[in-house]
């Protein structure tokens, strides 16, 4: 079993001036087939600073990636200083030089002398070629600890992890693999995910479960370790129903589309169209549907309708249902979707309406947001939320719970004419 730490290695790293997108590319690689990572560390340009976070990092973990500092100049160090904590010297990769040489005369460049750095490997590496760059990459095994060298532009460095390092990685398994796969859930927060979860997670072994929270969705990654991928989702499967069955009102897909996209697919797919009044999303809606190609034939349009004058003229909320409770209001959100239904002519209509601050509006709490759904023949829904964060984060979260609404309307369409959703 790998126990991992990744070292990014670049002064302009701690200066702030970029941020380590590298090390959250490797972690996400490697927790997708399975290999812990218990450790980051960003350390500058400095070779005695690297060999004491190498030395530390060896005696606690058996595989060690690097990043950064494979190139030409003085200051890129790393191979040097990691050689010296092996007792290994500097070889020249001739397939590699060759290849830099050939870089340079093809475009009629002189090659300054340290280019040929690019290409010097620790001795008894396993060479990963550079498909962007010049600067090789290398994997070795020192003492039952696994080096992985790449290097720091995230072109150079992320196709070079996928197509070299990841297999060799595996191949170092003595023979099991790892699978995963990510069930994605919204409308419910990361914690009462977990808490009706959480009997499992405890129990958890092979598969390994790791729920995850952003950008209003929450993630479980299950991943398998077995022989082979079929004995491996054999693995995955049962638990992965019993999540299910307990989320079931949560659970909207299974792989990579978020909320938006399998809501947009499903309107496509039975042919429905949308619109949509928005007032505190400003068009959050809107543009979350524009975003995916093809959406004209799917969303037809919307009304941002941010003052209460566009409410009563544009879409014909009535100036007493705004005066006596209010632009937020239950009345007034019904009011919206079902005139934006008439309006635009949809199938469905979407309204949002609700107070982001920082101000409080209409002596009601900053949070306060309804939802109300419309559809041709059927009784408008209006859903209460009581959200709280950032104005930003208010209008996000409203945007996105709507899309959860959404689904769940699509969702019941598919029980009422006993269809499967996935
Ligand atoms: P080069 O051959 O280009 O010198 P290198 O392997 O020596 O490559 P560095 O010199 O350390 O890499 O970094 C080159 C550039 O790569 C940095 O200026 C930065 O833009 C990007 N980079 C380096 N490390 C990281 C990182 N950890 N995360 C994101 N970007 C990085």
């Amino acid at each position: 079993m790998f126990k991992g730490e990744i070292i990014a290695v670049g002064t302009e790293l701690l200066l702030g001036q970029i941020a380590n997108t590298n090390a959250q590319y490797i972690s996400k690689k490697m927790a997708e087939i399975g290999v812990p990572i218990f450790y980051h560390h960003t350390v500058g340009d400095n070779s005695d600073r690297l060999k004491e976070v190498i030395l530390q990092a060896k005696k606690r973990s058996n595989l060690i990636i690097f990043t950064g500092g494979l190139g030409p100049t003085q200051d890129d160090l790393t191979k040097e200083a990691a050689a010296e904590t092996m007792n290994r010297k500097l070889i020249l990769d001739e397939v590699s030089f060759n290849k830099i040489k050939a870089f340079f005369q093809q475009r009629n460049i002189f090659m300054t002398d340290n280019n040929k750095k690019q290409a010097m490997v620790i001795e008894g590496s396993t060479i990963f070629p550079n498909l962007q760059g010049l600067a090789v990459g290398i994997g070795l095994n020192v003492d039952r600890v696994h080096y992985v060298f790449l290097p720091g532009p995230p072109r150079e460095m992320k196709p070079m992890l996928d197509q070299y390092v990841i297999p060799w990685i595996k191949k170092h398994y003595s023979g099991f693999t790892f699978f995963s796969k990510v069930m994605r859930f919204t409308g419910i927060g990361e914690a009462a995910l977990e808490e009706q979860i959480i009997d499992i997670i405890n129990k958890q072994d092979n598969p390994t479960i790791a729920p995850l929270a952003n950008n209003g969705e929450v993630t479980i990654r299950l991943t398998a370790k077995a022989e082979d991928e079929a004995k491996a989702l054999s693995l995955i499967h049962p638990i992965e129903k019993e999540i299910h069955q307990r989320l079931e009102d949560y659970h909207f897909a299974n792989g990579e589309d978020n909320i938006e996209q399998i809501v947009f697919d499903t309107l496509k797919e039975r042919k429905l169209t949308i619109s949509a009044s928005e007032s505190i999303t400003g068009g959050l809606i809107g543009t979350r549907f524009t975003s995916i190609s093809g959406s004209s034939s799917i969303y037809r349009g919307g009304i941002i309708c941010y003052s209460n004058d566009i409410k009563h003229r544009v879409l014909q909320v009535p100036q007493n249902v705004l005066n006596t409770k209010g632009a937020v209001s239950f009345e007034t959100a019904k009011a919206l979707a079902e005139n934006t239904l008439q309006l635009f002519q949809t199938d469905i209509a979407i309204s949002v309406t609700g107070i982001a601050g920082p101000e409080a509006v209409e002596e009601k709490p900053i949070g306060l947001v309804y939802i109300g759904l419309s559809e041709v023949g059927k009784q408008t829904v209006v859903k209460e939320l009581h959200l709280s964060g950032s104005r930003d984060f208010i209008q996000s979260r409203a945007a996105k719970i709507a899309f959860y609404y959404l689904w769940k309307k699509l969702n019941e369409r598919c029980k009422e004419t006993n269809e499967s959703f996935f």
